[in-house]
C-alpha cells in the first residue's frame, strides 16, 4: 500500500459505514482500514449517485470527483483520493462475528420493552431483570435465564420459578442473533450517507446464517 503523508494520518482514523454483500451494516472501520480494504480489492466504496447508489473499486474511487472539504480528502505525494464514508466489503467472512452484549439494555431490547409475563409494555425505567430460575435456585444471570419483567409482575413472582408462581413466560428467552447497532450511539451517526443503512437496519441486523 502506498504510504500516506503525515498531515493525513488524522484523516484516517475517520470512521467508515461497513456493509457486508447484502447491504447490511456490519461494522464501523477506520478509514485507514477501509482504504487498505478498497486497495486489496476487498471492499468497494459505496455512494449515493442521483437517488440509488452506486460501488467504486480503488481504481474508480480515484477518478471521481474530490468533494470541496479539505477533510474529506487525502493527500499522497502522487494521489489525492476523498476518504469514503460507507465501504462494502466484498468477503464478509473477514469480518468475525460479535455477539451482543450481555447488558441491561440489550434484554429490553431483545424482549422489546415487553414485561414477559403479562406482556405489557413499558419504558426501561418500569422494567427490571428477572432470573426466571431464581439465583438462588441456580439460576444464572445469562440470556437464557433473564427476562425483561414490570415491577409487579417481578414481585409476584418473587423467589419462584413461573410455573411455581402460576406464570407463563411469552417467550423462552434466547441469545439473540442480531448485533444492537454495531454498538454505535446514535450521536455518533451524524454522518447522513449511513443512515440509509442504519434506519432500515438498527437494531434488526441479522448476521451470519440463522
Ligand atoms: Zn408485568
Amino acid at each position: 500500500m502506498r504510504s500516506w503523508g503525515g498531515r493525513a494520518m488524522n484523516h484516517l482514523s475517520q470512521s467508515v459505514l461497513v456493509l457486508n454483500r447484502l447491504w447490511q451494516a456490519v461494522n464501523v472501520c477506520s478509514a485507514r482500514r477501509a482504504f487498505i480494504l478498497l486497495y486489496t480489492g476487498q471492499a468497494c466504496v459505496v455512494e449515493g449517485v442521483g437517488d440509488s447508489y452506486q460501488t467504486f473499486n480503488f481504481g474508480q474511487w480515484c477518478q471521481t470527483p474530490l468533494g470541496r472539504c479539505s477533510a474529506e480528502t487525502l493527500s499522497t505525494v502522487s494521489l489525492k483520493i476523498r476518504i469514503p464514508k460507507v465501504i462494502q466489503v466484498l468477503f464478509y467472512d473477514r469480518f468475525p462475528k460479535k455477539e451482543v452484549k450481555f447488558t441491561r439494555q440489550n434484554v429490553y431490547e431483545r424482549d422489546r420493552y415487553t414485561c414477559q409475563y403479562c406482556g405489557e409494555l413499558f419504558e426501561s425505567r418500569h422494567l427490571n431483570l428477572d432470573h426466571v430460575v431464581p439465583r438462588d435456585r441456580g439460576g444464572v444471570m445469562q440470556w437464557e435465564n433473564i427476562v425483561s419483567s414490570c415491577l409487579p409482575c417481578n414481585s409476584r413472582k418473587g423467589n419462584r420459578t413461573p410455573p411455581e408462581a402460576g406464570m407463563k413466560l411469552l417467550h423462552h428467552p434466547k441469545r439473540p442473533r442480531w448485533r444492537p447497532s454495531l454498538h454505535l450511539t446514535y450521536h455518533k451517526i451524524s454522518e447522513c450517507s449511513w443512515r440509509d443503512f442504519l434506519d432500515i437496519n438498527a437494531w434488526n441486523v441479522e448476521v451470519g446464517s440463522e
